[in-house]
């Protein structure tokens, strides 16, 4: 008789009862049906389609770009005794060829394929030959445009599903915005299928954005008070600064290692090995960085440059604490990052609707950094779910934002803009509020405009700080012309004319004064007495080792998470040790009595 979900979910995978639609998804697929899953990272997407993978006969095909991942995947999966295997381009014939005769054997649950495999002819008539349980097509906003990483060959995928119309396909993805959404329905042929959106909410993540004073300095600072020792990853715009920030972090004695496209590959594998296997690494990366990269105890992901956009910077923020411990997502941001952004959205190509969307989302990452409220409901509202109350786990919730009736100063730097000819950038434009007679200023009369000096009541970080929140607001955007300066919007002139209010917000101080949580607090793993700690770093030592011993990375063996319980509930036999959450049969078998050995001592 064949096992129910649950029964699989306990013994095979320890866990002891399913999370938020898991059940659903999986019965939905059992029951022959497509299934739409939205569901953020780290809260069990796999299992939606391992489960019914091993329960259907025939093999399960998962569709995955994520070449490099693919490996650690089946290794997790083979250590809980799931049949699993992949075929990418990393494989040679002859392995390719054994793990074919493995799946027409009936001796395979799960395949992992990148998507260009299954448009080789090879690989098409292998499919004919085999049973197929079901397709899962992971990372599914690929197929997107509007995604933030779109793949043309996932747009080809349909062509293959709709040969095979009697099989269950199940479509997932970790961040998709609603237009994001529907295009991804359409584009997979979806419309039938039961559609499953999770809470995106990540609890455990605290999220900070500060104003850039001095962005390196500020991150240093950020390291060494909150995260010593611990892994996280740091994203930057350019190869260029991904180097110089880890050189400089190297100097000041952080861990600090480069990732991005322009290293020759062995380095960056080499770099990306260290990450996965050692506990105190900080990768500096592009954002080419982390798609493929499944290590569920980074404590923080740090933004030195915006990223591209409201679903990139939830994607890579959510990387940090897939292990549910507490971690944090800082970034940093200055007027020239958000100069930077209009400019590069004024220069895109693309038709008007294509510009409009653009736009939009844009408006939606400059008004997330220019919060005043939650970030929390800021960020989940703009996935489309709501979030009533203040998190209390973000830095506008823990440090309340002051703000201030900026109308006059909107109008006084909007009718400065206009009277100058807007072709000018912050710096001179606040020369001239300010009444200061610079030699450019005297060269081209500013002294004698109306709005010269009229702004002496705010200082010049305050005005750069009135600029920069304009710009956000869409109140002014960035001229295309040769100077590229500020230019009115449609949105300035009811400021100008008094019929609009601006609210703006008073910056905090770039520089943390003291530490906004007690560092004992943050402690990633709470413990009752001084005990369970040194049991816990007992059990430690004994997962790398063992990790070394199969050069595995640690957390395959077991998870942070599964050791804590171990150290606190000190199981003393094989059967209480199926008690804590993480331990399978599988595994159970494998190191059960190593770690039994180490909790008895
Ligand atoms: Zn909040």
């Amino acid at each position: 008789m064949r096992q129910t979900p649950l029964e699989i979910l306990k013994t095979v995978f320890g866990f002891d009862g399913f999370r938020e639609n898991q059940q659903k998804i999986i019965q939905t697929v059992l029951d022959g049906g497509d299934a739409f899953v939205l569901m953020p990272t780290g809260s069990g997407k796999s299992i939606c389609y391992q489960i019914p993978s091993i329960i259907l006969s025939g093999v399960g095909l998962v569709v995955s770009p994520l070449i490099a991942l693919m490996q650690n995947q089946v290794e997790a999966m083979r250590q809980n005794g799931i049949r699993a295997a992949f075929l990418n381009s990393s494989l040679s014939l002859d392995e390719s060829k054994q793990i074919e005769r493995q799946v027409l054997n009936g001796q395979c649950d799960i395949l992992y394929v990148a998507p260009e495999r299954l448009f080789m002819e090879r690989f098409q008539n292998f499919l004919v030959k085999i049973p197929i349980a079901l397709f899962a097509i992971d990372e599914a906003h690929c197929v997107s445009q509007w995604g933030h990483d779109f793949r043309p060959e996932y747009l080809r995928l349909v062509e293959v599903t709709r040969r095979f119309p009697a099989v269950p396909r199940i479509a997932l993805t970790a961040t998709a915005d609603s237009v994001t959404r529907k295009d991804i329905v359409d584009k997979l042929d979806l419309s039938a299928a039961l559609q499953f959106v999770s809470s995106f909410d990540r609890p455990n993540i605290n999220y900070q954005v500060k104003l850039k004073a001095n962005g390196k300095k500020q991150l240093l600072e950020f390291i060494q008070n909150d995260h010593c020792s611990e892994a996280g990853i740091v994203y930057t715009r350019t190869r260029k600064r991904t180097d110089e920030t880890a050189r400089w972090l190297q100097d000041k004695g952080v861990n600090a290692l480069p990732y991005h496209a322009g290293m020759d590959a062995q380095t960056r594998q080499h770099h990306q090995h260290r990450f996965l296997r050692e506990d105190d690494i900080i990768i500096v990366a592009t954002i080419a960085f982390g798609m493929g990269i499944d290590k569920p105890d980074v404590r923080f992901v740090a933004h030195l440059d915006l990223p591209s956009s409201m679903e990139a910077y939830y994607q890579e923020t959510g990387r940090a604490g897939r292990n549910e411990q507490p971690a944090d997502a800082w970034m940093v941001y200055s007027l020239a990052d958000v100069v930077a952004m209009r400019r590069l959205l004024e220069t895109s190509d693309g038709n008007a609707a294509f510009k409009r969307i653009k736009q939009q989302k844009l408006e939606a990452l400059l008004g997330y950094c220019e919060s005043a409220t939650c970030r929390r409901q800021v960020l989940l509202g703009y996935f489309g779910e709501a979030y009533p109350e203040a998190c209390g786990n973000c830095d506008t919730c823990r440090q309340e934002i002051e703000t201030w009736d900026g109308s006059v100063a909107a109008q006084k730097a909007l009718s400065c803009v206009y009277r100058t000819g807007q072709r000018f950038g912050a710096a001179h434009l606040t020369d001239v509020l300010a009444g200061n007679r610079t030699e450019r200023v005297q060269q081209l009369r500013h002294d004698q405009l109306k709005t010269f000096g009229v702004g002496d009541g705010l200082s010049r970080i305050e005005w750069l700080s009135v600029f920069r929140q304009l710009l956000a607001g869409g109140f002014l955007t960035v001229d295309m012309g040769k100077i590229s300066g500020f230019r009115l919007t449609e949105k300035s002139w009811p400021v100008l004319k008094g019929m609009q209010q601006v609210q703006l917000r008073k910056d905090p101080h770039p520089f943390k004064l003291k530490r906004s949580v007690k560092p004992s607090s943050r402690k990633v793993l709470e413990f009752e007495d001084e005990g369970e700690t040194q049991l816990f770093e007992k059990l430690r030592l004994l997962r790398l080792e063992i990790a070394r011993q199969l050069a595995l990375p640690p957390y395959v063996v077991f998870h942070d998470k599964t050791l804590k319980e171990m150290a606190i509930l000190k199981p003393q036999n094989r059967t209480a040790m199926l008690q804590v959450t993480g331990i399978g049969e599988q595994k159970l078998e494998r190191y059960g009595d190593r770690f039994l050995d180490v909790i008895k001592e």
